[in-house]
């Protein structure tokens, strides 16, 4: 860990790498952040920046975290922090965007989220995953592409997982057994739709509110896939308002029997979280094991 002003010399550098030109800082916070990074909020002359960093191996972390921000972003539906600059400089990977001045949430705020989030659902693709790997908290995630949804979530998603949690003693034999039984029952338990683009890590702290009172998102782990795995992880810790579910559904309708694959849908990130925090998530796993 830094000394506090190494660190400011470090945003200092960060800064004046991104903005080519010495920064002329105003104020400076240091904030906490997520549960690699470290963050903080630097108000300049320039503009006022949000700048994360971590001293890990993992360099391109960041790099994909800048181009799903992008992607989400180009779409022009929802409010995402315009990115200025990631790389490395002695002592840390960086990346650089705006900070997002939190207001007010509109009367209107989840409504406004739900229907913008149906039409990010709708902007497509040919094939599921993404024209780069990008990462969940600090795993990473394979987007190479496949024509069909639910081959995607099995094979880049759940079985590598399940594989790591395997590999690393978190699951026993049996549990990946029984896991890799439900696999092959999935494509008679899921609807196969058309890709959707995705945020990928769509949690209540990932949901902010921008300065207009409307949602702004952070934090995206983007990429082409079913879109009621995005909804059900919404669900993941209590969900989200209900007025946002309502116009969603109105929106974008999905298929019947949608909230009894939402558990299916959940191995997903209870997976990860199995792998990133140990095994409080592991009765969660076996309990829908057991169900379906
Ligand atoms: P990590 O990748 O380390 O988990 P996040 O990107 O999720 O970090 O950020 C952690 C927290 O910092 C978020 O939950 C949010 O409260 C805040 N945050 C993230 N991005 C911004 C931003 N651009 N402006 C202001 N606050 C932000």
């Amino acid at each position: 860990m830094f000394q506090s002003t190494d660190q400011y010399h470090f945003i200092e550098g960060v800064l004046e790498d991104t903005l080519g030109q010495r920064p002329d800082v105003r104020e400076f916070h240091f904030l906490y952040c997520g549960n690699f990074n470290l963050a903080a909020k630097v108000a300049t002359a320039q503009g006022i920046f949000f700048v994360k960093w971590n001293e890990g191996d993992q360099d391109r972390m960041f790099e994909s975290e800048a181009k799903s921000l992008n992607r989400l972003r180009e779409t022009g539906i929802l409010t995402i922090p315009q990115v200025h600059g990631y790389g490395k400089r002695s002592g840390g990977n960086y990346l650089m965007m705006d900070f997002i001045e939190s207001g007010p949430a509109q009367p209107g705020y989840w409504v406004d989220f739900g229907e913008k989030l149906a039409r990010l659902h709708r902007v497509t693709n040919d094939r599921h995953g993404l024209e780069f790997n990008n990462y969940i908290g600090a795993l990473p995630q394979n987007n190479d592409w496949n024509p069909s949804g639910i081959s995607f979530f099995v094979e880049n998603r759940l079985k590598v997982q399940a594989g790591q949690a395997l590999l690393e003693g978190k699951i026993t034999g049996k549990l990946h057994d029984q896991f890799l039984r439900l696999c092959e029952k999935l494509p008679g338990l899921l609807p196969d739709e058309q890709p959707a683009l995705l945020h990928g890590d769509l949690w209540s702290g990932n949901v902010m509110t921008g300065a207009d009172g409307l949602v702004a998102l952070v934090d995206p782990a983007t990429y082409f896939g079913l879109r009621e795995a995005e909804i059900a992880f919404t669900t993941m810790f209590g969900g989200i308002d209900p007025a946002f579910y309502q116009t969603y559904y109105e929106a974008f309708p999905v298929a019947p029997g949608f909230q009894e694959r939402i558990p299916l849908y959940n191995l997903y990130p209870l997976f990860v979280h199995v792998n990133l925090f140990g095994g409080g998530y592991l009765t969660a796993v076996e309990r829908i094991l057991r169900r379906y």
